[in-house]
């Protein structure tokens, strides 16, 4: 293998340190706000059998028929997961999670895995929080699913979003309106690109979707799912409406949005933001009454959604509110032998009173020390020099802002004045 060969897989990035805050800045919010919501995690494996998928999922959808990783073992085939509410439902199942009295409120944190080809806002390894509920049929759960994705969303600064809601029905009224979409397309089949020629058959749902602007232009009078929607599927997505309006979240009805997944019924949406490009959903999701049921279990409605970690970090990006790189508070910069000791005792010092510390390795001289503390963006250099440290003192130096300049400290003092040249920041 060339050295050309050791980069990293087309679609997939290395998160760099200098990017590490943002992705736990996005993460910890995620977290906290799920907690807040009473939401617990899960932590799922990034492989399954790939059953799991395939009947999880749904074998017409893209993701099963092209954008898995699936590998054959000694004893079955194994896929990267692509997507997080099939392997949930799966371990809901198998620890009998169903059975616990009440719903169920699962979120998790992750990387996913898809075969597709690699743009701006599109990887093949990618990270989603997603949130999921377990046995609430009613509108109160997809409403609050809603709010608490937008919740997170508006605590990373992200607020001028549009919200996409439409109902995609139930068993009841979904073959009634497949017909009416199958008669409506006929005519035109020759007219949409290939993909959607395929899909005609096996889940004409997804024509509606489809980004080409031929199939978009032929799909402009298609007749609208909300039009055939039976009675308590109306009455559902009535409810979630009403739901959304009285708490002041304002939404767009949008007849093409169906979802890739196969296991959606009733409710859909999707987040978008206009920071974004072609790939512009921050978040998507629905109800899935039908799932738990598709893998083996009793009959368990539920609802969820799952984000783009990647894609929310593009408009913080993009709206300036990205954070910059973790600086270290306090610079130790020892002179001399005795002085590299007590230089780790002092950080020792620093570090116990919650401040980041750096200590220099390097024997170097005090000018080429200052000149690193700088670009680490130190806003303190502690300078210990053996004279120094003999007497029981050490030189505080601040390195940048108002006061910018030296004084000499007792050792014993060395927390408590830089405390307070800190300021704000602890
Ligand atoms: P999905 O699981 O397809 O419903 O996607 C949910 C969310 O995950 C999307 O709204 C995106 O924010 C994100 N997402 C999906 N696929 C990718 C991908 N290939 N790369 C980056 N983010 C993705």
């Amino acid at each position: 293998m060339t050295l050309a060969n050791l980069q990293s897989q087309p679609g997939t990035k290395d998160i760099l340190p200098e990017e590490a805050g943002e992705w736990r800045f996005v993460e910890g919010t995620a977290r906290s706000v799920c907690a807040q919501w009473g939401f617990r995690e899960i932590r799922t494996p990034v492989f399954e059998a790939t059953e799991v998928f395939e009947r999880g999922v749904g074998g017409a959808t893209d993701i099963v028929q092209k954008e898995m990783f699936t590998f054959e073992t000694h004893e079955r085939r194994i896929t990267l997961r692509p997507e997080g509410t099939a392997p949930v439902v799966r371990a809901f199942l198998e620890h009998g999670m169903g059975s616990q009295a009440g719903q169920t409120k699962l979120y998790y944190l992750g990387p996913m895995f898809r075969y597709e080809k690699p743009q701006a806002g599109r990887q093949r390894q990618f990270h989603q929080l997603g949130v999921e509920v377990f046995g609430a049929a009613e509108p109160g759960a997809d409403a609050d699913v809603i709010l608490l994705g937008l919740e997170f969303l508006k605590r990373i600064g992200i607020t001028t979003t549009s919200l996409l809601l439409n109902s995609i029905g139930d068993a009841t009224c979904r073959p009634g309106y497949l017909q009416k979409l199958r008669d409506y397309y006929r005519d035109r089949l020759p007219r949409l690109c290939e993909d959607c020629q395929r899909r005609y058959g096996r889940n004409v749902l997804r024509l509606l979707d489809c980004k080409q602007e031929n199939c978009q232009r032929e799909g402009e009078k298609a007749p609208r799912y909300v039009d055939s929607l039976c009675d308590a599927c109306a009455t559902h997505y009535e409810e979630v409406k009403r739901l959304l309006s009285g708490l002041g979240i304002s939404f767009r009805e949008e007849s093409r949005l169906v979802r890739g997944l196969d296991y959606y019924n009733r409710t859909v949406f999707e987040v978008t933001s206009g920071a974004l490009g072609a790939q512009d959903a921050l978040f998507g999701g629905g109800r899935y009454d039908g799932l738990v049921e598709t893998l083996g279990g009793p009959a368990t409605p539920g609802v969820g959604w799952a984000a783009g970690i990647e894609r929310a970090l593009l408009v913080r990006k993009k709206i300036g509110l990205a954070a910059g790189k973790d600086d270290v508070q306090v610079y130790i910069s020892p002179l001399g032998t005795t002085a590299e000791g007590k230089a780790f005792e002092i950080a020792g010092l620093f570090r116990a009173a919650g401040i980041s510390t750096e200590v220099e390795y390097r024997r170097r001289s005090l000018k080429a020390q200052l000149r690193s503390a700088n670009d680490l963006g130190a806003r303190v250099s502690v300078i210990l020099g053996d004279r120094e440290l003999a007497e029981g003192v050490a030189a505080v130096k601040r390195m940048e802002g108002e006061g910018k300049g030296q004084e000499t400290v007792p050792l014993g003092q060395l927390v408590e004045v830089v405390k307070k040249q800190l300021g704000g920041e602890q």
